[in-house]
């Protein structure tokens, strides 16, 4: 077995040439990753996680697999979304059911609108883990990079990184995934888990051998994307997902060129597989006419089927009058739109929606029939990221979207 910084065995259980593997991938620069005080804690805590039992099954995996194939080639829609992040206390019955009410919701109106099967996706079940664009927040502490580092009070103690967070998140995702388990026999519709595929010294711990050939599959999720800030092609976040056998998301900003795409596809679907990757592009409403045709184009004649999904969140942040970080409704439709007229021009799919949202009556994007403007925004504001839409919102997004599905 290969053995870490720490004289430990890499990855648990695996087999030692899947190990060396990993190791080389993870041996590439990775952006985005915490600095931890004590990298002896993190091997501590890696081995327990790598003989934990996983949170999804191969079996789930490959389900999901099978959805996005039929989503790349048309005959479905995907539907994802769910908080920007979750956190160990909101991880409770009452926001996890509140958050799968309303994504479900949104299915069954795009579903109907789409005439095909929708994708539902959360992001749920361990998307606790964030980017961020800058190392230090306005107080000047270390920044909060979600509840699976260090926590979001402005202490610097609680600011470290804490290694030991990655066992409670472990943990808060199996309860999740349990209640999402428990909604399906009771009869909700099936919903599949996803996250960020960001912190690796966790994400490696939950790769397990599955199947005849023995792939690996990252049983932390059933889908995991690669964030724009994370998505440098010779950086460790692609290595480590092209040894992946889960669907795989990559979120492209306005800067995303066409070479690059052609690059993500070639590494991450060599045996071109349907669905295998999915496009989330997040340009900003004002680029999509201008971005998305070149990227479409590209990917359409170099014969790989993708999912293309819009996010209309990621690309319309600003900042309110009263200060808070927020999206107007009107943007986020606005994207939205661009997203379908770009396709429908080029004939080809647009295969999704991805948002942040919540089932609970918050007040973080203005906008909307409900008029939400900067002075409402105190009522109630309680992401621990990035503002998402609230129930209301969602709804009326997810009508206006079935109309453009059946114009
Ligand atoms: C996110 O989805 O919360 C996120 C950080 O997105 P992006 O990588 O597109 O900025
Ligand atoms: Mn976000």
């Amino acid at each position: 077995m290969p053995v870490t910084e720490a004289g430990r065995s890499a990855s648990g259980p695996l087999p030692p040439a899947a190990c060396g593997r990993i190791d080389a991938a993870l041996a590439r620069p990775a952006a985005q990753q915490p600095q931890w005080p004590d990298r002896r804690a993190v091997a501590e805590v890696r081995d327990v996680l790598a003989t934990a039992p996983p949170i999804t099954t191969p079996v789930e995996v490959d389900r999901l697999r099978r959805r996005l194939a039929a989503v790349a080639r048309g005959d479905a829609f995907l539907a994802q979304g769910g908080d920007c992040a979750e956190t160990f206390a909101s991880n409770t019955p009452e926001h996890l059911g509140a958050n799968l009410r309303t994504l479900l919701r949104m299915s069954t109106v795009l579903g109907h609108a789409a005439r095909v099967p929708v994708v539902t996706v959360g992001r749920i079940a361990g998307q606790f883990a964030k980017p961020r664009s800058k190392t230090t927040d306005a107080h000047g502490l270390p920044v909060y990079r979600g509840d699976i580092v260090n926590a979001a009070a402005p202490d610097p103690r609680l600011r470290v990184p804490d290694p030991r967070r990655m066992l409670r998140a472990y943990a808060n995702s199996r309860a999740a995934m349990r209640l999402i388990r428990m909604l399906r026999r009771a009869g909700a519709a099936e919903i599949f888990a996803s996250h960020e595929c960001l912190l690796l010294d966790y994400e490696r711990t939950m790769l397990r051998p599955a199947g005849s050939d023995g792939r690996l599959y990252n049983l932390s999720s059933h889908f995991l994307w690669i964030g724009e800030r994370t998505r440098e092609l010779d950086g460790a976040h692609i290595a480590f997902a092209e040894l992946m056998a889960n669907p795989i998301g990559i979120k492209l900003g306005p800067t995303a060129t066409a070479q690059q795409v052609l690059e993500y596809l070639e590494r991450l679907d060599p045996h071109r597989e349907p669905g295998r990757v999915t496009l989330i592009t997040r340009l900003g409403h004002q680029h999509v006419e201008q971005v998305l045709p070149g990227l479409v184009e590209t990917v359409a004649a170099s014969g790989h089927q993708v999912v293309w999904q819009c996010d209309p969140m990621h690309g319309n942040t600003h900042e309110s009058t009263t200060g808070f970080k927020t999206r107007h409704f009107d943007r986020i439709l606005a994207e939205v739109r661009s997203f379908f007229a770009v396709h429908r021009a080029l004939g080809t799919y647009p295969g999704g929606i991805h948002l942040e949202l919540t089932g609970e009556p918050v007040t973080e994007c203005v906008g909307g029939a409900l008029h939400v403007s900067d002075h409402d925004l105190r009522g109630c504001y309680s992401t621990a990221c990035d503002p998402r839409l609230n129930h209301r919102q969602v709804m009326e997004l997810a009508v206006r979207i079935a109309r453009i599905l059946r114009s």
